[in-house]
């Protein structure tokens, strides 16, 4: 049995229950790269059965990135706090790491889509490597002109590719329209013509709708640099889960395309990200159990990234166990 103690000098210790340092908290872990995801935005133009991207929040507070000089602000404090030269960072205890990379995600970010282009110039302006996922259906050419130079990663999420599928997944928007992924391989080869060191990552939750699926020809074509298979995993609602087996079976199906896929729950995720909700706040699941709903820190523009992680009931040496 451990705990994580506070030290006077706001360092996290890890010790028994004897108030006695534990031995492995002298052991550093090191990554090659911090990342934090920021969920600018809850609203989507797709209804997936799976989504999780819902929080608890006041109505009154205004998402951070509608907000310019508030997202200057976060992008910053961000910064000043994970910067990899920043040696008072509380984690650096028991974690370090060489880069810190930005994600954002949504609900879809392209919704808000020049506040979102004026964000990911300044996260990499300011020294962040820079990724968005989004749902593909904003990705015209002006777009991925606007965005593809200031990216390190471009990650799109295909569940299926026929209409049937998406249709009962809930991936298509109020008139119906889907993600093409033709259309999204022009958008690809726009974004790359762009940026030539740009990388693709698709994400693919595999579900009760398209556990049958074969993407194998879908997703060659695309030639992402990687393929993330998920799962859909009861966060916020139980809706599309599949067995153990269905989600054996699916990635069984790809083997051909081994050397892309990598295979993660999304409990993994939950577990090895940072993540920032739309009004600014750091959420994680509750402990390690899959119970519904977040737990929230308080805002960060109001208390730091440090303060509001520490609210959180952050456990860095926790964190870094999640590295091992
Ligand atoms: S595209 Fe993403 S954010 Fe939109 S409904 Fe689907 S899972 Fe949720």
């Amino acid at each position: 049995m451990s705990d994580i103690l506070k030290r006077a000098d706001g360092r996290f210790e890890s010790c028994n229950e004897h108030g006695e340092p534990n031995v492995e908290t002298s052991l550093k872990h090191s990554i090659d790269q911090m990342v934090i995801n920021w969920h600018v935005n809850e609203t989507c133009n797709y209804r997936c059965v799976y989504c999780y991207t819902k929080w608890e929040r006041p109505p009154s507070v205004r998402d951070v990135i509608r907000q310019p000089e508030n997202t200057a602000n976060l992008l910053r404090s961000l910064w000043a706090f994970f910067d990899p030269a920043n040696l008072k960072n509380p984690l650096k205890d028991t974690l370090t790491w060489r880069r810190v990379r930005l994600n954002f995600a949504g609900g879809e970010p392209l919704l808000c889509r020049a506040d979102l282009i004026r964000a990911v110039e300044l996260a990499a302006q300011i020294g962040f490597d820079v990724s968005i996922i989004t749902n593909g259906s904003r990705l015209d050419s002006e777009t991925m002109s606007a965005l593809a130079p200031h990216l390190d990663w471009l990650g799109v999420s295909l569940d299926a590719a026929d209409m049937r599928t998406n249709k009962a997944i809930g991936r298509e928007d109020r008139r119906s329209r889907q993600l093409d992924p033709e259309a999204l391989r022009d958008s690809v080869a726009t974004a790359r013509s762009n940026n030539p060191d740009l990388k693709l990552k698709i994400n693919t939750v595999v579900s009760s709708q398209n556990h049958e699926a074969d993407l194998t020809r879908v997703i060659a074509r695309l030639s992402p640099h990687k393929w993330k298979i998920l799962r859909a995993l009861p966060m916020t609602t139980t809706a599309g889960m599949v067995t153990d087996e269905q989600f054996r079976a699916f990635v069984h199906r790809h083997r051909s395309l081994t050397d892309t896929i990598r295979v993660e729950d999304n409990a993994d995720m939950l577990k090895s990200y940072l993540m920032i909700e739309p009004k600014g706040r750091f959420f994680q699941n509750h402990n390690d159990t899959l119970k519904e709903g977040y737990r929230y820190s308080r805002p960060i523009l109001d208390v730091g990234p440090g303060a509001a992680l520490e609210s959180a009931g952050f456990s860095a040496f926790g964190f870094a166990n999640r590295y091992r």
